[in-house]
């Protein structure tokens, strides 16, 4: 996902205040319809029912029959495919939520075609905005080609950013017959069963200090001093950074996997069970919540939900999804299962037959094996995952 500042003139950005303005109102009605629903009345409006309204709205209302239909009909589409996200077991998306003015700030342009986006000179592009025409944007890196849709978004500083999303191209197999496993570890973010260990690169030691002092002193800021808006500044950038690490390795390393591959064997873990668990409920509090919410912002921060959506965009039907049970006990040497194997975080040595190995890279042989047994024995393969390449939501 590339983010780059958009540029728009004054007049420009009254227009683009208005599209943002609309896409809240609309996007607004839509997480009220869904708030008075709860089991057993009848269903809320879905999105063609909304679109139905929306048109009636239109109709009445002059303001937003001025504003752009696709800028309001697609706060609408990303609604339902927030709410879509909400009740996907393999994303950990919290429900659609109000938004507010001065805080979210933004719309999406979708049907973007190729002549739409351009390059004035070095520095500098342009993208045609609905109602709003050419707005210029610094080209601080390469545009990826195939843009099929952008997200133009406006932050608390004023300042304005567009994200063009692309739906990545699928990789041809390269044909060799060879299978990886890949082990999402916490030691390491992945390793391979080639032996390869791969790294997340988060914010380095130095940048770390720096957002643990800075987020320091923002707690003891006074409110609403100019002082603290400079803090939360400074620490939301650092996070970004972060996060625009976390996306970038995702990127490189699904597409060297699709290249280097012919199937890609993941564990089919289930990250959100794993994320949301942990917590419980008042009347049922979870266990190690501690230790767990440790692990789970490792599991967050090593990128893993993106890494698998990544490799399923780009190598479709060629990613397998395997049964992660004792993947870390089993010896991928003799096949012996000894939860005692695995020494500690990092080393397997096997009890039976004494191989030694990285731990991960142990249960990423297995995975590649596909032979996830269970106690019973038996292997846990499930079916290739095959589907589509979806139209990316992002965050920006
Ligand atoms: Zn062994």
């Amino acid at each position: 996902m590339s983010r780059y500042r958009l540029l728009p003139s004054s007049a420009q950005e009254a227009v683009l205040r208005d599209h943002c303005a609309h896409a809240r109102y609309v996007w607004n009605l839509a997480v009220e319809q869904h708030s008075h629903w709860h089991p057993g009345r009848t269903s809320a409006p879905g999105y063609l029912e909304q679109c139905r309204q929306l048109t009636r709205a239109r109709a009445e209302h002059e303001w937003l029959r001025e504003g752009s239909q696709m800028v309001q009909q697609q706060a609408l589409r990303d609604f339902a495919q927030a709410m879509a996200a909400f009740f996907d077991p393999e994303n950990p998306a919290g429900r659609p939520s109000w938004r507010k003015a001065g805080r979210d700030e933004g719309f999406r342009v979708v049907a973007v075609k190729p002549s739409e986006v351009r390059r004035l000179s070095r520095h500098v592009g342009e993208v045609w905005v609905p109602k709003v025409g050419w707005v210029r944007f610094r080209w601080s890196r390469t545009v990826p080609s195939g843009v099929k849709s952008y997200r133009a978004t406006m932050d608390r500083a004023g300042r304005w950013h567009i994200a063009f999303a692309v739906i990545p191209e699928p990789i041809p197999a390269p044909g060799n017959g060879e299978v990886v496993g890949v082990d999402r570890g916490v030691a390491v973010s992945a390793a391979l069963s080639t032996g390869d260990l791969l790294c997340v690169p988060g914010l380095t030691a130095r940048e770390r200090k720096r957002l643990l002092r800075m987020e320091r002193k923002l707690a003891r800021a006074k409110k609403g001093s100019n002082r603290r808006g400079r803090m939360r500044l400074v620490v939301a950038r650092l996070k970004a950074r972060e996060t625009d690490r976390r996306k970038d390795w995702a990127e490189k390393a699904s597409t060297d996997l699709a290249r280097r591959f012919d199937i890609v064997s993941v564990e089919n873990l289930d990250v959100t069970s794993m994320t949301r668990s942990a917590r419980g409920s008042a009347g049922a509090p979870g266990r190690n919540v501690r230790q767990k919410s440790g692990l789970n912002r490792e599991i967050m921060r090593s990128g893993w939900g993106l890494l698998v959506r990544r490799l399923e965009d780009k190598a479709p039907g060629r990613v397998e999804k395997i049964n992660p049970a004792f993947t870390s006990q089993r010896c991928s040497a003799c096949g012996h299962v000894d939860a005692k194997s695995r020494e500690s975080q990092a080393r397997f040595v096997c009890t039976a037959c004494d191989f030694a190995c990285n731990a991960d890279v142990n249960a990423a042989r297995n995975i590649a094996a596909g032979h996830a047994v269970t106690a019973r024995g038996g292997d846990g393969v499930t079916r290739p995952v095959n589907r589509e390449p979806q139209l990316l939501l992002q965050s920006a």
